[in-house]
Formats: C-alpha cells, structure tokens, sequence
C-alpha cells in the first residue's frame, strides 16, 4: 500500500476523514474485480495529489455499519469530502482514473490541480503487438505472441480476466475436472503470459487509439506504438432502459454477482434475465439470500438446460415469467421494482434487498467503433484469421459474432490472432515472398508482406 494512503476503520473516521480539508474514501471488497482494478489507479493518484488530500481505504465487510450510514451499497464506491462535508458524486462499479482525477481536481481547484498534473510524465512505447483488452481472448492472443518471441503489451481499463474474471465458477473449461473461480482461471492465464514476456498495462484508460496509425495513448501520458493491434475488449453489460435503473446501479442493483452476492445476507433478491448468466449466478446469489426470484420476460429460458435444472431443483430459487421490470425505485435500505405481466400488462411492485440485473451484453466498442466495418448486430466482422476491415488490426473474443459466447471460443480466438499477428511482425520484418505466405491476407500478400 503507498505510504499516502491511510487504511483505516470505522473508529478512525472521524479523525482521518472528517477532519481533513479534503478527503476521498475508497470503501473495498475483497474477491471483488473493479475494487481490485480500482487499486492501482487510487495508489497512482494518492502518489500525485497525497499532499493535498487525505486518501482512505475502508474494508466494507469489516465496516458495514458506517457503509450503511453513508448509503454505500457496492463496492467500490469511493466517496469525496471537503471539510467534513459530502461532495460530488459517488463514483461506483468500474471507475475511470479520470473521473476521480476531475473530481479530485474539482476539490483542490484548477491552480493547484494544474501545478500537480505539471508533474505528470509523457513517455513514447514500441511494441510489436498491442492488444486492448485482458479477457481470455486478449491474453491468449497475447502469450501466442510473446512465444513468438514478439514484444506484447496489454493494455485493459481493469484487471486481467474480462468478463471471465467476475464469474463465479468456471465449470466448463477443458483441462480444469472441477469448477474453478473464474478469478483463479484469470490470474492462471496473466502468469503464463507473464512468463512468456507479456508486459501490462491494467487498470489503465486507453485515452486515445488509432487503428490505421497503430497509436494509442494511455492514461493520458504514454503513447504505446504497434505493429499490430489485437482488439479483444469484450462485452459490457446491457441495460434495460427504464426508470431508476441508471440511477440505482451500485446502489441497490448490480451486474455483478461475485462482487455483490455476498450483501444480500438473509434477504429477498430479484434477479433479471433468462440467459445462462442469470440462472446460473442465481445460485451464487441464493448462497447468502433469503430467496432469489428470477424475473424472466418469456416463458422460455435462452439458458443451457443444466443452469435451468440447477435452478428449478435450488429452494431459495423461484420464477417469475412472462414478466419484465419497469421500474425501480430506492426504498429504505433496498429496492422497490415494478414489475409488468407481458401477457396482461397489469403492473405490481415488491419492495426487496437487491436487484441483478443479467440481460446481456454489448461489444465493447466505443474506443473503434467508427473505424472498423461491423455486422447488423454490431459485432466486428473478421476473417479466418480475425483480421479485421483495418489493416494490421485483428478482432477476437466477445467482440467477433460466435454461435456460443465461451471462453474455449475466445480462447480460439486469440490463439488464431496472436499466432497470425507474430507471423506477420515475422514477415514484414524478414520479406517473406507471397508464395510462402499463408496468413497475410491477400492485400498485404501481394505486397509481399512486408509493407509498413
Ligand atoms: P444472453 O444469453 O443474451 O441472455 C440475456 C437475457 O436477458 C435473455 O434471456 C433476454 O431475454 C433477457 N433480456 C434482454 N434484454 C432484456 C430486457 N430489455 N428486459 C428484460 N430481459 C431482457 O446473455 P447472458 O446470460 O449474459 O450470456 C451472454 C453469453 O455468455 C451467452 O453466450 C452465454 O452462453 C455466455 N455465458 C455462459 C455461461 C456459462 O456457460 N457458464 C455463463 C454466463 C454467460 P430473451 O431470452 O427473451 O431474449
């Protein structure tokens, strides 16, 4: 822990928080992925402005009666403080070094903010392949490539393990004969990258990046040059799009079982959705709560049947079908949710302890979306060897159509890039002729792979 962060409890607020000119509280989990991802960006901050501001991290688990009396209810949450008073927003779920720099800069205010990001340092990086995103997909591309003898860096805005690293169990993944925490399988996959020479960048923003120029700017102040780049950002969860859901998300309603499950001790959930997601954190969640209600809008489950049968034969486990939220409001310490019959249109409300809400996911695509040629469903189209639209730049994982999102497809997926990407830093360097050449695609086959 850097030395200008205070680690403290409940018994210490007063004096360590309240008393500061200004303070900003970081309430943590363990076993929670964005709190894990938030850490870095905190301690580099804490480096940057600890002489101003008082940075305190707060163990939730061992604190929930102080949480509870600042109405935190996911971590992380991170909250601000001038002089003992509440500032600002409170910042929750996968938080951007930039949004708690702006807000740290809001309390110090520009001058000083600016004599403090005077200090920060630009530097320039060159790397064969750059690949954006620490899933399953991205790391796989990633260790193929540093195999390959090639220089590798990737860069993800958390911690490795995408979408993978936040389930619960991992149960389906060949080689592994029991279920494994896919935080485990995650931290299994950065090592052996590690070992082949990948270097990291995590719980970084990618500020800028430029496909056809092979650039991307991180946190502001590296620029990262690539031969290649391998997008491998995964999906982010979907939203509904109705009434108080933006609002209540991390404080009542989640996406993410693993990080809040463990909240809902001894009290009423609804879960929301009928894919695999759903039904099968549904169990997880039913390991703390009194009872779990699956709110699904169909009759049918989109689920593999084995989710659905671990669900039916759980007690805590009931259904609600044909039937679909449409609204949710804060009540007390929890959630009331309106919910519709599809069938009828008549409306009800239930008050309960939390809400998850599991109704899919979207491609991660704000950071390309304009450069790169995508499906009708905005999935990024590739070739075989998941080349995309755009020269030298490769799709895989979540990001690319599959009839099944798993991650021994996006593991298929990387491996396909990462082995195509270091044959082709091979080729441009060496000048393979086009004959020899089975990767390259045909445009820079015909120039004899070795253009750029
Ligand atoms: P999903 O399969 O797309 O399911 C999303 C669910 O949310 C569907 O049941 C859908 O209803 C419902 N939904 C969508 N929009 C909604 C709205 N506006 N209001 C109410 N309900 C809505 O998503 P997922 O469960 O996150 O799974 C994504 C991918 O990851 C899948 O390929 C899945 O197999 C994979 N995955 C696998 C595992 C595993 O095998 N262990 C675990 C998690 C995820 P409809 O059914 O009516 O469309």
């Amino acid at each position: 822990m850097h030395a200008n962060i205070h680690e403290i409890d409940a018994d210490r607020f007063d004096e360590v928080v309240l008393k500061a000119k200004f303070a900003v509280v970081d309430f943590y989990s363990d076993e929670c992925p964005p709190c894990e991802a938030l850490a870095p960006k905190f301690e580099g901050l804490a480096e940057l402005y600890g002489k101003d501001v008082a940075f305190v991290k707060i163990f939730r688990q061992k604190n929930r009666p102080l949480a509870e009396s600042l109405g935190v209810k996911g971590s992380p949450s991170v909250l601000f403080f001038v002089k003992g008073e509440r500032v600002g927003p409170v910042l929750s779920g996968g938080i951007k070094k930039s949004a708690l720099q702006a807000q740290l800069d809001e309390m110090v205010g520009q001058p000083r903010a600016l004599t403090i990001r005077a200090g920060e340092v630009k530097t320039e990086t060159v790397c064969d392949v750059l690949v954006v995103g620490a899933g399953p997909a991205g790391m796989t591309a990633a260790m193929y490539a540093a195999q390959a003898k090639k220089s590798v860096i990737v860069i993800d805005s958390a911690l490795a393990g995408g979408a993978m690293g936040a389930t619960h169990q991992v149960a389906n993944y060949p080689g592994f004969p029991k279920p494994v925490p896919g935080w485990q399988l995650a931290e299994n996959f950065r090592e052996q990258a590690s070992n082949a020479g990948v270097q990291w960048r995590l719980a970084s923003e990618i500020t800028r990046l430029d496909l056809g120029e092979r650039t991307a700017v991180v946190d502001r102040l590296e620029t990262i040059l690539a031969k290649k780049i391998v997008l491998a950002m995964g999906t982010t969860p979907r939203a509904i799009g109705v009434p108080g859901e933006r609002e209540l998300l991390g404080r009542g309603i989640s996406t993410c079982a693993t990080c809040d499950a463990k909240y809902m001790v001894d009290k009423d959930v609804v879960v929301i959705g009928g894919g695999d997601a759903a039904l099968e954190e549904s169990q997880l969640i039913a390991q703390f709560a009194k009872s779990v209600t699956i709110v699904h809008r169909r009759g049918e489950f989109r689920a593999k049947p084995q989710h659905v049968d671990a669900a039916r034969a759980n007690p805590k486990i009931s259904f609600l079908l044909d039937t679909r939220p449409t609204g949710f409001w804060k009540s007390g310490d929890g959630i009331e949710v309106e919910l519709e019959s599809v069938a009828t249109g008549d409306k009800n409300r239930r008050a309960v302890g939390g809400v998850f809400l599991f109704v899919g996911m979207l491609p991660n695509l704000d950071l390309a979306k304009n450069m790169l040629e995508l499906d009708d469903e905005g999935n990024v189209l590739v070739d075989e060897w998941r080349h995309t639209s755009v020269p030298h730049v490769f799709a895989v994982g979540d990001l690319v159509k599959k009839p099944v999102k798993q991650v021994t497809m996006a593991v298929a997926d990387g491996t396909v890039a990462g082995i195509a990407a270091a044959k082709e830093v091979d080729h441009e360097s060496e000048g393979t002729s086009e004959s020899e050449c089975e990767i390259c695609p045909p445009a820079l086959r015909e120039l004899g792979c070795v253009q750029i």
